[in-house]
């Protein structure tokens, strides 16, 4: 049996609801094979700001630290917080991606054939699609200094600093061509080199990392052809990198093939070794949906789908990852719908149902 140490951080919103279905779902991963996962749950964001004084306290920081893996949720609230402020829910995130050197986001997007119908998108563009966005996390206009707003005599000006070094640069091209070299060796580089410098240099780096990859085929592409490319063909996409913030963009875009944000699960990956795998950070991509939390109308599958990667990336357990998403692939199958992917007329689940076939998956699989 092994022992596995795992932070729980729900946060706000809808954030501790689609983590509890993750946790439930990891809870039944260990009762069929076996596993122990040692679980330790803390507050972040709004919930701490609110109890503790700051986003993320000092001992949430040193407990994810030591651990195997993070299960994270969502931050933030209905205001646009300041990321670099303490008492700003978005801080915690920033803190854990820079202080944990999470540099690698990996978001796979996979539509699930069931799945189809439920996308804006005609299903024959969608169908065999499998591609994977590595989304550089640490750097970039996110984290660039100086960044502010200047109050002048004629009016306020605001700066923001986009910075990436040759170093950064090549970290993430290379993790890109590993994971493209595992796939179907066709990796696109996303940025806008006819603009800003740091996207020329950015489109060195993956030059210069193709000589060691000879087995994978580099293009390049241009943000604005790319976003335009995800919607016309995505099938033409195996793993795209990009710096921090088109990252961000395009999966929230790529998102829509999938049917709905609350399908895409990510995993932020640094270069620290546990006993077990390559520590990360898992998270569903979208947000703490203030709109519909407490309502038992989110829908918890991305944040389900980030227990699969956990066990894969963090954990070595890949049967277990993949009895996941075979229970996820099969309660969609089976018509359970929460309200974001439901057609007109369509009965919905709530969260806490959609958590329950899942886990009666996993459990009777
Ligand atoms: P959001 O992702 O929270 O929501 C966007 C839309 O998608 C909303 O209509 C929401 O109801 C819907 N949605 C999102 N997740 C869903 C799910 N699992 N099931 C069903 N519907 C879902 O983005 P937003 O509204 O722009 O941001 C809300 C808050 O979340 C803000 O404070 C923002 O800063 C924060 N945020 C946090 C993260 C994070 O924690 N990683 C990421 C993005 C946004």
């Amino acid at each position: 049996m092994g022992a596995f140490e795992i932070a729980v951080l729900g946060g706000d919103g809808i954030g501790p609801e689609v983590t509890a279905e993750a946790v439930r779902a990891l809870e039944a991963i260990g009762q069929r094979f076996g596993q122990r996962f040692t679980l330790h749950e803390a507050l972040v964001g709004q919930a701490a700001i609110d109890a503790e004084g700051v986003a993320i306290s000092e001992q949430t920081m040193a407990l994810c630290q030591r651990v195997d893996a993070v299960l994270f949720g969502a931050v933030g609230g209905t205001g646009v917080g300041n990321p670099n402020s303490p008492t700003e829910p978005m801080y915690s995130l920033f803190r854990l991606r820079k202080d944990l050197e999470l540099f690698a986001n990996v978001r796979p997007v996979r539509p699930l054939p069931a799945l189809l119908g439920s996308s804006t998108l005609k299903r024959a563009t969608l169908r065999g699609v499998d591609l994977l966005v590595l989304r550089e996390l640490t750097g970039g206009i996110y984290y660039g200094k100086p960044s502010e707003i200047r109050e002048g005599p004629n009016g306020a000006s605001a700066v923001d600093t986009l910075i990436y070094t040759e170093a950064e640069i090549e970290r993430i091209a290379r993790y890109a061509f590993e994971l493209a070299r595992d796939r179907r060796t066709r990796l696109t580089a996303v940025d806008t080199a006819h603009v800003p410098r740091s996207s020329r240099l950015w489109r060195r780096g993956g030059d210069r990392g193709s000589a060691d990859y000879p087995d994978v085929t580099l293009r390049h592409m241009l943000v604005d052809a790319c976003s335009m490319a995800l919607i016309r063909n995505p099938r033409e996409f195996d793993v795209v990198v990009t710096e921090n913030m088109f990252g961000d963009i395009l999966t929230d875009e790529a998102s829509m093939l999938t049917g709905s944000l609350g399908m895409l699960p990510s995993a932020s990956l640094g270069a620290r070794r546990t006993a077990h795998g390559q520590f990360g950070l898992f998270e569903p991509i979208h947000g703490s949906a203030p709109d519909i939390a407490g309502q038992g109308k989110a829908n918890p599958l991305a944040a389900i789908l980030t227990v699969a990667l956990l066990l894969r990336y963090s954990l070595g357990l890949k049967r277990a990852a993949a009895a996941v998403e075979r229970a996820v692939r099969q309660v969609v199958a089976a018509g359970y719908r929460t309200a974001d992917i439901a057609a007109a007329g369509e009965q919905a689940v709530s969260t806490r149902e959609m958590g329950a076939a899942v886990v009666a998956r996993i459990l009777g699989d």
